[in-house]
């Protein structure tokens, strides 16, 4: 394939990653959002091969197989609550790319024959894509850990954090520096030190934030790995690589924005982290006045049945339970009885980004019932029933009304507000961030106690 074919190729599979792109912005065009990915990424891989540049095809071919399998197995595999870790892990391996990349790229003795800016260019690139993808490979290992519950969820904060991120960051412009103006065997000593600084600052800036704020960090280390694979475009002189890098690259930061107001933050407050540090409610439950009530499947299936307004809030608990299906036939049930039954969304409910819409997909409830926290919030006063299906944060009053609390400030979905609320969970546990949730004591909230998938059983069970 000459060499004009090959850019144009490259070109039609950036045009089928931004359609992809825009067909996951919504659920009803997820799948063909999918289809365009794939056909891109089929394209590049084609295209690539063709390319003449590629040789080695002995070990390149098994290598891909043997990836390509693993890959499938994982995906299938993987259960939805786990999805968040999977995405954590998959950044690190291509901040992980980007540094062996930038490694590789500088031992290439083809590139010796660079002089003047084309060799101070490919240097700096090199520079720039062992320091992103340092600081996303060791980021993202941490993120995984927290996000997988083997590495504690609260902030690790060591003092004069910040000084310690500004003196890493300027230590690697210093060394970057020099780097440009040494011989090969000095030279790369200096890129290994470099590299070694990156993979600590990527562990120090994720330790130090909170739990609560994970939702923007998995947004951002997606951004960060972006940009990571942007910079080995650049070393590897592949106009693919930089396109796409830089979709996931500025995607990611869209995400990370979008995110970052759905929970009041600022970006730099989450980047420089020690956030979900407030004393908080993480204690007993005495602490909060009042008493809980507790309610049967049977009396909440007689009040769904009188009732004119359902709202149905989902948790990270609904994905666990995988009780999607028995909301749907719950909603289907209390339709057909002309129950106006609406679902309300928390952007970050779950622990994934759009995890609930997906779930909801899942299970086939129609999109039009499907709302946005903000969309419903003011209309809770006239919802008769409220259930909330294993949520909890996300409808945690104290991140209104507590100053100190480690979601002070989030946005949540005011639950209390409507007449009567149904918390669906197994216990009395904290959700994600460790803060106890007054709602639960609140005198129009009643407690159904149970995995949601068996609760929900007997409820529609009672209901037919
Ligand atoms: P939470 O983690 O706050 O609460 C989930 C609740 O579900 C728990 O209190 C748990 O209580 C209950 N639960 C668990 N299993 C079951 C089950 N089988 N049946 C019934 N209930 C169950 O989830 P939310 O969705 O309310 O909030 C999301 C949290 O995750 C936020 O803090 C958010 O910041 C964070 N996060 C979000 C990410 C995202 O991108 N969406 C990414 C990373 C973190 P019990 O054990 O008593 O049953």
């Amino acid at each position: 394939m000459n060499e004009g074919l090959v850019t144009t190729s490259y070109l039609v599979s950036g045009i089928f990653f931004i359609l992809s792109l825009g067909g996951l912005s919504k659920q009803e065009n997820a799948r063909r959002g999918n289809l365009y990915g794939i056909i891109g990424m089929a394209l590049a891989i084609f295209a690539t091969f063709m390319s003449g540049k590629v040789s080695n095809f002995e070990l390149l071919i098994p290598l891909m197989l043997g990836g390509a399998i693993i890959g499938a197995v994982m995906a299938k595999r993987v259960e939805m609550t786990s999805m968040p870790e999977l995405v954590a892990i998959l950044h690190s391996f291509v901040g992980l790319a980007a540094v062996l990349v930038g490694v590789a790229s500088f031992l290439d003795t083809t590139h010796t024959s660079l002089a003047g800016t084309d060799k101070l260019i490919h240097e700096i690139e090199i520079l720039l894509g062992v320091f992103i993808g340092g600081v996303t490979f060791t980021g993202s290992v941490v993120a995984f850990g927290k996000l997988r519950g083997s590495l504690s969820g609260k902030p690790i904060l060591l003092p004069f954090r910040h000084f310690l991120n500004l003196g890493m960051v300027g230590a690697s412009i210093y060394l970057g520096a020099q780097f440009l103006g040494q011989g090969h065997d000095a030279a790369l000593i200096t890129l290994l030190i470099i590299i070694a600084i990156s993979l600590v600052l990527g562990v120090h800036l994720i330790v130090a934030i909170g739990g609560a704020d994970m939702p923007v960090v998995v947004s951002m280390l997606n951004s960060y790995s972006g940009w990571a694979a942007a910079a080995a475009g650049f070393m590897l002189k592949n106009d693919l690589l930089i396109i796409t890098g830089a979709l996931v690259g500025s995607s990611g930061a869209i995400l990370s924005y979008i995110m970052c107001n759905a929970m009041n933050r600022s970006l730099a407050n989450v980047i420089f982290g020690g956030f979900g540090t407030g004393s908080g409610r993480g204690g007993a439950s005495s602490e909060i006045e009042g008493s809980i009530t507790e309610t049967s499947a049977l009396e909440v299936a007689e009040e769904l049945k009188d009732s004119t307004e359902v709202m149905i809030v989902p948790g990270y608990g609904m994905a666990v339970a995988q009780a999607q299906h028995v909301v749907k036939e719950i909603t289907e049930t209390l339709r057909d009885k002309d129950v106006n039954v609406r679902f309300a969304i928390h952007p970050v409910a779950g622990r994934l980004p759009g995890h609930m819409n997906v779930l909801l997909a899942e299970a086939n409830v129609p999109y039009d019932i499907v709302f946005e926290m903000d969309e419903v919030n003011d209309e809770l006063p006239e919802v008769d029933i409220l259930m909330v299906v294993g949520a909890n944060d996300i409808v945690n009053p104290s991140a209104l009304e507590e100053e100190n609390s480690p979601i002070a400030g989030m946005p949540v979905i005011e639950a209390w507000k409507a007449k009567t609320v149904i918390a669906l969970k197994r216990s009395m546990a904290t959700g994600y961030s460790g803060v106890e949730n007054p709602l639960y004591y609140k005198e129009n909230c009643r407690m159904l106690f149970g995995d949601a998938k068996d609760s929900l059983g007997q409820v529609l069970s009672a209901l037919k």
